[in-house]
């Protein structure tokens, strides 16, 4: 694999990481949320760390739905958590 350094901020601690070692989260015009989404979906994309402590600040008062303008779901969260898991 082509190796990129390509560096983006974690929502949670703000700090600037190689995006190899983040959660990415993307959304586009229609609201679909794709984690991890390949090359084909367009939308905003945010950042999180892969580790718990930035999972669990992403979620603290509904931050990362806020920044995404969406309303709770749980089904993204466990969702995203899944990719931790990995
Ligand atoms: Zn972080």
């Amino acid at each position: 694999m082509e190796e990129k350094k390509i560096i983006r901020k974690c929502i949670a601690c703000n700090s600037l990481k190689n995006r190899n070692n983040l959660i990415k989260i993307t959304i586009n015009k229609n609201k679909e949320i794709a984690v991890m989404p390949d090359s084909k979906f367009f939308g905003h994309s945010i950042y999180i760390c892969k580790n718990n402590d930035c999972m669990q600040n992403a979620f603290k008062k509904g931050k990362i739905y806020k920044i995404l303008k969406i309303k709770p779901d749980k089904k993204l969260e466990e969702k995203i958590r899944a990719v931790l898991e990995k």
